[in-house]
């Protein structure tokens, strides 16, 4: 075996046992591995040893990166990062999942500029509960009257809710930030019923996030290594 297939089996492991633990099931939770920076290799690597969801937070290199893995036909393409709304355009066709919408405008983009031959684009509201001015994402106000507007747009597919929580060492801190986003992901969900996914969790509030349901976690550096 090799280390990036180690790691990920370590992160499957991890998952599993925390699920476990909150009475929840693996099943029910997705692993996105965070590949941005790392080379194509180690996303072949990857998914060699069975991964098929990555996520990408820079979009001309994701971009670059689903132009050179075009042969793995199964693999799937999260965009995690900030949109520039002039970089919408090589993000519609070359991902799976925009996980970052944070404003009506690039979802119009986004829908204007996805092929309507490929399935709907499908898409997650950012959500910044804790009011961190440096970060983007909408507030719990804003939710509901944007998720309305994208559910216009056919050739998106509205699917939840994505946060990054302020970063906080204790466990009840960051409990009580992943609470508030699904409590948010409830109140999105109980007016739109193809609501299945909230993506919070990465590799250092993985039990937390999993503690609240999260139903999507982000893993990078456990997997592929530290970034320089
Ligand atoms: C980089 C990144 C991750 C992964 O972070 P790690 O600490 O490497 O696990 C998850 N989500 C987002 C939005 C990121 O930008």
């Amino acid at each position: 075996m090799n280390k990036i297939a180690d790691r990920l089996q370590s992160a499957y492991d991890k998952i599993g046992l925390i699920s476990q633990k909150y009475g929840n099931s693996i099943s029910n939770i997705r692993l996105v591995a965070v590949s941005k920076t790392k080379p194509v290799e180690d996303i072949r690597t990857a998914y060699e040893a069975g991964q098929r969801a990555f996520g990408e937070n820079y979009a001309q290199e994701a971009h670059d990166k689903a132009n050179q893995l075009a042969d793995f036909e199964a693999i799937e393409w999260h965009y995690i990062g900030p949109i520039q709304s002039n970089k919408t355009k090589i993000l519609a066709n070359s991902m799976d999942w925009v996980q970052t919408i944070d404003r009506e405008k690039i979802a119009r983009r986004l829908h204007e500029q996805r092929d309507p031959h490929r399935q709907p684009l499908n898409v997650l509201i950012q959500v910044n509960l804790d009011e961190e001015e440096s970060k983007s994402g909408v507030s719990d106000q804003e939710v509901l009257p944007l998720a309305q507007a994208i559910i216009q747009l056919e050739r998106l597919k509205l699917r939840g809710i994505m946060a990054i929580p302020q970063k906080s060492e204790s466990f009840e801190q960051q409990r009580k930030s992943f609470a508030k986003v699904q409590a948010c992901f409830q109140a999105l969900k109980s007016q739109y019923p193809q609501v299945d996914t909230l993506s919070m969790g990465m590799s250092g509030d993985l039990e937390a996030a999993i503690a609240e349901g999260a139903t999507m976690v982000r893993i990078g550096s456990a997997i592929f290594g530290p970034r320089n």
